[in-house]
């Protein structure tokens, strides 16, 4: 399958698409993974991309679409894909409308994945993501075993940089002002999926359900 994941900050993208990738073999491909990623490493894309990250912000199209035009050119993109926090502004939309173009892939449609503010701010406050393998873990409803240490890879487990109060408050108006308008841009494409639902099984059943199966 090729999707799009849509929806603020909290509203369960990463969680669905790792369901999504036990179903068929289609990869996960998450922009601020692979920019997280890229700060740890310390590569000039990393060094670039730090400040925006760190305050909530947008990092620039251009950046993001060099990425994106290489990774969706890996041969395990050929299986499928599921794009996780990309695209997130219009001129984003268009590029990879173009690229796609470009090197002949077919979307399958874009879904928005619709969840009230209340549990979305409740949930951004009380995440915990591990710094080595990228799991997440919430403060309440899944903790991990040891307080601070992944049960996966046995990596330390943190409250990511952008996760203060500020900056996720800067993220959600962020997604408001340059991302929410891309509802209506798959609309107008006739491509998009709207799921109001706060469980991801939910959302991955009506996924399937609209792929035919
Ligand atoms: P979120 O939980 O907000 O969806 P992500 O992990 O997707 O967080 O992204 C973290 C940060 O990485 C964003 O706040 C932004 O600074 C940057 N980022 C990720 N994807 C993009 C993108 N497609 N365009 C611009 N910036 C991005
Ligand atoms: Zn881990």
């Amino acid at each position: 399958m090729k999707l799009i994941l849509l929806g603020a900050p909290g509203a369960g993208k990463g969680t669905v698409a790792k369901q999504l990738t036990q179903l068929d073999g289609s990869v996960q491909i998450s922009t601020g993974d692979i920019l997280r990623g890229a700060v740890q490493a310390g590569s000039e894309l990393g060094k670039q991309a730090e400040a925006y990250m760190k305050a909530g912000d947008l990092v620039p199209d251009d950046l993001i679409m060099g990425i994106m035009e290489q990774r969706l050119q890996e041969p395990d993109c050929e299986k499928g894909f599921l794009l996780d926090g990309f695209p997130r502004t219009i001129p984003q939309a268009e590029a990879l409308k173009d690229l796609l173009k470009r090197i002949a892939v077919d979307l399958d449609f874009a879904v928005e994945i619709d969840v009230p503010r209340e549990v979305i701010l409740d949930r951004l406050t009380t995440r915990r993501t591990c710094v080595d393998c990228g799991a997440i873990y919430n403060v309440k409803s899944m903790p991990t075993k040891v307080e601070g240490v992944c049960d996966k890879c046995g990596g330390s487990v943190v409250q990511r940089d952008d996760e203060t109060e500020e900056a996720i408050s800067n993220r959600l108006d962020v997604y408001n002002e340059k991302t929410a308008p891309l509802v209506d841009f798959y609309r107008n494409e006739n491509m998009l999926l709207t799921v109001s639902a706060t469980s991801s099984e939910v959302v991955v059943n009506a996924i399937q359900e609209r792929l035919g199966g």
